[in-house]
């Protein structure tokens, strides 16, 4: 959906950070503007009954906002039609090195099977959260750790008396974004491993708080009775700054870590990863891209590993 994404504050500190922000994105081109009360009542008039409690805004036009299952499901489709090959419940168990190259992936379906080797002649890991524990074996350490997140899903009873506009929440951080008839409340880190449940007393108390969240800015818009919870690891380095680029070995190469925007930057990072690859400048010029990878601006940092393991 192309309406932009607004930011609204419920705190008059936070309205005056969330400004600073705006002024620092716009020195670097982003047209993200600052709006008082009513010109955030008048880009999202849903957010009349809250209005009281919102201090001001900031509205970046050029935002885009969807459904990110959709796109990647229609995004697969397009890759298998110009013939990419995607193996879907088959897990990575093992990664071969010989003569200080990747040598080959061993596979094996997740419901158990036979394994295999894939060979290929460039590698890339993009695990998300699970990059980091994979590449150890290859004496890598990379500094992303899994924040748990979580989404509430709710239907619409008045779909009239809803936001359209891709709202954030900012004194909450909640994301609250329309699809169709539901509407979409998403947030909430947790730092919790790599445990994806949805069943305990934690991952409970802040799914429903979305959901309580929702109803304070929205009364009776949506029915609470039925949410559909869902929950993901949000792969976090302690910058945001995902690692892209050529890792110590070298055809093994890296796009993880993309924290809390990792479907706003999948796009760009494939498409530098792949100029990378291709041996071409990329077009985004400036990033830090690891390694031997052009431009040499950020050399591998790995992280400080423990006492007795293996550089
Ligand atoms: C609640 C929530 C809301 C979010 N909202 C936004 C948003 O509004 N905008 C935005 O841009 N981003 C958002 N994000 C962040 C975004 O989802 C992540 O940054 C993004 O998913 C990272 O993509 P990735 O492909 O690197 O990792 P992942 O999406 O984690 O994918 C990693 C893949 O690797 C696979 N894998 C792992 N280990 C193995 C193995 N051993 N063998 C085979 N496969 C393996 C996994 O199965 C998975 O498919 C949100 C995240 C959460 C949790």
């Amino acid at each position: 959906m192309e309406r932009g994404i607004l930011h609204f504050f419920s705190s008059e500190a936070d309205f005056q950070a969330g400004a600073a922000g705006a002024e620092l994105m716009r020195k670097y081109g982003v047209d993200r503007r600052v709006l008082g009360r009513d010109e955030v009542l008048k880009v999202e008039p849903a957010l009349a009954t809250f209005g009281p409690n919102i201090h001001g805004g900031t509205f970046t036009p050029s935002d885009e906002s969807g459904d990110a299952m959709v796109f990647t499901q229609k995004l697969a489709a397009l890759c298998r039609a110009r013939g990419a090959t995607f193996l879907h419940d088959t897990a990575i168990a093992r990664i071969d090195t010989a003569g200080g190259q990747i040598s080959g992936v061993r596979v094996r379906p997740v419901a158990g099977g036979a394994a295999r080797t894939l060979v290929a002649d460039q590698y890339v890991a993009a695990m998300g959260s699970y990059t980091a524990p994979m590449l150890r074996q290859l004496g890598i350490w990379l500094n992303i750790y899994p924040a748990k997140g979580y989404s509430a899903t709710l239907k619409l009873k008045r779909p009239h008396d809803a936001s359209v506009v891709s709202l954030l929440d900012d004194t909450r951080k909640i994301a609250i974004s329309r699809l169709g008839d539901h509407i979409r409340i998403a947030g909430t880190a947790e730092l919790a491993g790599f445990d994806t449940s949805l069943d305990g007393a934690t991952a409970q108390k802040r799914c429903t708080a979305l959901v309580r969240r929702y109803e304070e800015l929205f009364p009776g818009v949506a029915d609470t009775s039925e949410p559909h919870y869902w929950t993901g690891l949000r792969p976090s380095t302690p910058t945001n700054i995902p690692y892209i680029g050529r890792s110590k070995i070298a055809n093994l190469w890296l796009n993880a870590g993309h924290g809390t925007l990792g479907w706003t930057h999948g796009a760009g990072s494939g498409q530098a990863l792949a100029e990378l690859i291709s041996g071409q400048r990329p077009a985004l010029a400036g990033f830090g891209f690891c390694g031997e990878a052009l431009p040499p601006t950020r050399s591998f940092v790995p992280v400080a590993q423990p006492q007795g393991k293996q550089a």
